[in-house]
């Protein structure tokens, strides 16, 4: 049987000059591997690659692969015709018959001929396919600037026809930008910056901070679950999960209740900073946004970015709730986000917590509770597990 064909659209990679080579490589790596066990051939012409799929792939697998990948702009089922114009008709007709046209609106053909020496110019083609639409579908009219429905022809090497073109997510390919641990709550916030690093090409691991039993394993189910659901975007991730409950005792217990949630937090950067480099990442992802809470003031950042040689990115910084949302709800993350189980920070948050942390004072109260055989307890005991590229548990981590 013939092997499925999908168009690909690749966008901001035909920008890359030198590199662009590698980050081809890289998308079409980065597809091939989320249809396996099917087997597909990516073929790059044109501005385009053309995956050519092993039939018994569902369609389904194929679009959340397409749908999932960052780099991919827009992609299509297309059909293969013989470079004739009866076989062009006949296949117009039969993608047409699988298509979601809608019976009533507007319609135009798209025709691109780059073989020039096809007997037909791109014109007498369009007429011939309306001719087909309108037989198929008599009430669309045609409309040239604004058409809801669109055929597409493309004349090349073979004929390809297909219909409905749907949107890819953008960006550029995971595993471009080196790589990032992105520090992974149950809340709304982290997933999104997660994700919107790994559209930026960044390869990521994620952490959990788990206070169990201030924290009930179901907010740890529910991280688990975001993680998987973000992991088709990330290419797969690792998650680490680190339980740091004694050492936030020990800062309840002997830090000062104000800077309690700072102190925690230096805690978790200089934790993540191990788990880090021993991951070989080199910068670390928060879903902080300034002002959000009082942890996310300027000078509270400034602090806990003090605490580490890493990089910290903080995509969402300059955004508000309703945006992050918004991308919450793209990337399909909201939902489990809004499940009510607690997370560590606020379980032991004091009543006033500091908004304006001075630095030195502050880094010299984190050294004076020695912090470090809990911080190096909590690295080594941590658990890790893996969710590959389509979200599946892997369970030889
Ligand atoms: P989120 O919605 O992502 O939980 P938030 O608005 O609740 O964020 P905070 O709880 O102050 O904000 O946390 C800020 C950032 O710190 C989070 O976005 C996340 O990156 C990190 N973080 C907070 N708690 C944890 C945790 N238990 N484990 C790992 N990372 C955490
Ligand atoms: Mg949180």
């Amino acid at each position: 049987m013939d092997r499925k064909l999908y168009l690909v659209k690749e966008g901001e990679i035909s920008l890359k000059g030198g590199n662009r080579g590698l980050f081809e490589k890289k998308l079409r790596n980065n597809i091939k591997h989320k249809l396996r066990p099917f087997s597909s051939t990516l073929e790059k012409q044109k501005g385009r690659i053309f995956a050519y799929i092993d039939p018994e792939c569902p369609d389904e697998k194929i679009e959340r692969a397409l749908s999932t990948t960052f780099g991919v702009t827009g992609y299509a089922k297309a059909y293969i015709a013989e470079k004739d114009i009866d076989s062009i008709l006949n296949v117009a007709k039969s993608v047409l018959e699988h298509s979601d046209f809608r019976k009533k609106g507007t319609f135009r053909i798209h025709v691109v001929r780059e073989d020039k020496k096809f007997p037909l110019t791109s014109k007498e083609l369009a007429i011939k396919l309306a001719e087909v639409v309108h037989a198929l579908f008599p009430l669309l009219t045609v409309d040239l600037d604004n058409a809801e429905n669109v055929l597409y022809l493309e004349v090349r090497k073979e004929c390809y026809l297909y219909s409905s073109q749907k949107k890819g997510c953008g960006g550029l390919p995971a595993g471009t930008a080196g790589k990032g641990m992105l520090l992974l709550s149950g809340g709304i916030d982290s997933p999104v910056a997660g994700t919107l690093m790994a559209k930026r090409g960044v390869s990521i691991d994620s952490i959990y901070f788990h206070a169990y039993p201030y924290t009930s394993d179901m907010a740890l189910e529910k991280v688990k679950t975001l993680a998987s659901l973000i992991a088709p975007y990330l290419q797969g991730t690792k998650l680490h999960i680190v339980s740091f409950t004694k050492g936030q005792e020990y800062i309840r217990d002997h830090g000062r209740e104000e800077e309690a949630t700072i102190m925690f937090r230096a805690a978790m950067m200089r934790i993540a900073s191990e788990i880090a480099r021993e991951s070989e990442a080199s910068a670390l992802i928060t879903g902080e946004a300034l002002s959000q809470v009082a942890s996310q003031t300027l000078d509270a950042m400034a602090f806990t970015d003090s605490m580490t040689d890493f990089l910290i990115l903080r995509p969402l910084v300059g955004m508000d709730k309703e945006e992050i949302i918004n991308l919450a709800k793209r990337y399909g993350t909201y939902e489990t986000s809004i499940l009510p189980y607690e997370d560590s920070c606020v379980v032991f948050a004091p009543k006033h917590p500091v908004t304006r942390p001075d630095k030195r004072a502050s880094k010299e109260h984190f050294d004076t509770l020695h912090l470090e055989n809990l911080i190096n307890e909590a690295v080594e005991n941590r658990e890790i597990i893996s969710f590959d590229a389509e979200g599946k548990r892997r369970d030889d981590s």
